[in-house]
């Protein structure tokens, strides 16, 4: 399901283009005149967006498609040397750019990559100048038999990259499941058919244009991620609690629920294990039933909003959740001060929660605060449990 939602901006895009393709050649001259500038803008507006948003991969994604269009339009690649030589390395530093993490733009994390990008480019300079015979050799050599290879200009060796740098992004895509990953994918598409196809002046905009789009559609998602989303557990956060908050009419319980002695578990586990243990308990907290909405609250604090239901009505389900998560015991890696690891221990963590509902309550932040007070009596009641 994640991975279909986060492919989904890519399918819409194709499908819009195939079907763009089909009319656009229709338009009035003056359209398609103006349009012939439209690569050209987007390619400075999106990039401008995303190095404001610090969205360093989606800005790298811009400078392939830049070079690509470029290369296309300009017909750069003349010969088989410069065009297999950009069929290999271009998908291998796309490659890369969606393997490192995302680490902001100017930073100094970052820099290996664009090291990368400029050695390619320098690289691919040298090699089209001086045409050294091991480079042709390599790029051109025909491993197999050549009749298997007849429907395609692109070499041997630049489709075996591209082939390898598929399915490595297929492995990443189904591992990470995300948007950015899905993406890089979509980029590699283009480059893929342009290098392919080759394509004329106008199907050249039009692949170029789906690309950038499908970039600013990502920087938009990133955005919203970063605005919504809480970075450590990636369970909406204080914002998108508060936008909820204030949509909630009529019927609703709104469940407040912390982690027990956390502070003692920071201090005997360190920061970093505590963090993986609120992971852990947000992953958990996400398997509530009952068609409860999991947001961080803040700190070890979570907030669960059930429309449409009772305090009463809950119960059970979050009865089984302290349950679950009293009952699958966090293991801690331990090492010593010099590195050795110890037996992993496993800790018990558990959670205290409060409940309350809008019955005979006027605003959620008055139902909020009960709920709150709720939990300050199952913390006094020896905590693991609930309390409305
Ligand atoms: P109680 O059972 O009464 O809730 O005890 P407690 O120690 O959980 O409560 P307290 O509010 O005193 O401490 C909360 C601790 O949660 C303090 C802080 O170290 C820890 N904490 C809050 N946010 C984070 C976080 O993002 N990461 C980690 N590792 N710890 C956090
Ligand atoms: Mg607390
Ligand atoms: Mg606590």
């Amino acid at each position: 399901m994640k991975i279909f939602k986060s492919v989904l901006p890519l399918l819409i895009i194709s499908i819009f283009t195939l079907y763009a393709r089909q009319y656009y050649l229709q338009l009035p001259d003056s359209i398609m005149n103006a349009l012939q500038y439209l690569p050209v803008l987007l390619i400075v507006f999106v990039s401008a967006v995303s190095l404001h948003f610090n969205q360093r991969r989606i800005f790298l994604y811009l400078i392939i498609l830049s070079i690509l269009y470029f290369i296309l339009k300009y017909q750069v690649l003349d010969n088989s040397l410069s065009y297999n030589l950009f069929a290999t390395l271009t998908p291998a530093v796309l490659f890369l750019t969606m393997y490192v993490k995302q680490q902001g733009v100017f930073t100094i994390r970052a820099l290996p990559l664009y090291l990368l990008f400029v050695f390619t480019f320098l690289f691919s300079l040298w090699t089209i100048r001086e045409v050294p015979t091991w480079a042709i050799y390599y790029l051109s050599n025909q491993w197999l038999p050549i009749q298997y290879f007849d429907w395609t200009q692109i070499s041997q060796t630049s489709l075996a990259v591209l082939v390898s740098v598929f399915i490595g992004i297929i492995a990443l895509l189904s591992i990470r499941q995300d948007h950015l990953t899905a993406t890089g994918f979509g980029v590699f598409f283009i480059v893929l058919i342009g290098l392919q196809y080759l394509p004329n002046d106008q199907d050249l905009i039009l692949l170029t244009i789906s690309g950038l789009l499908l970039c600013l559609v990502n920087v938009l998602q990133e955005s919203w991620r970063m605005a919504y989303l809480d970075e450590l557990t990636q369970l909406p956060g204080r914002r998108a609690m508060r936008e909820k908050l204030q949509s909630l009419v009529g019927l609703y319980t709104l469940v407040m629920v912390d982690i027990d002695f956390f502070k003692k578990f920071n201090d005997n586990y360190g920061h970093e294990t505590g963090d993986d243990a609120l992971r852990m308990i947000a992953a958990k907290l996400q398997k509530v039933t009952g068609g409860g909405l999991v947001y961080r609250y803040g700190g070890e604090e979570f907030t669960i909003v059930f429309t449409n239901k009772s305090v009463d009505q809950v119960k059970n389900y979050l009865e089984t959740l302290r349950a679950d998560i009293a009952s699958s015991p966090f293991v801690v890696n331990r090492r010593t001060r010099n590195g050795k690891r110890l037996k992993d221990k496993s800790v018990e963590i558990t959670v205290s929660i409060g409940t309350a509902d809008s019955i005979g309550i006027s605003t959620a932040e008055e139902t909020l605060k009960k709920a709150d007070k709720a939990l300050y009596r199952a913390k006094k009641k020896g905590r693991n449990c609930i309390m409305d």
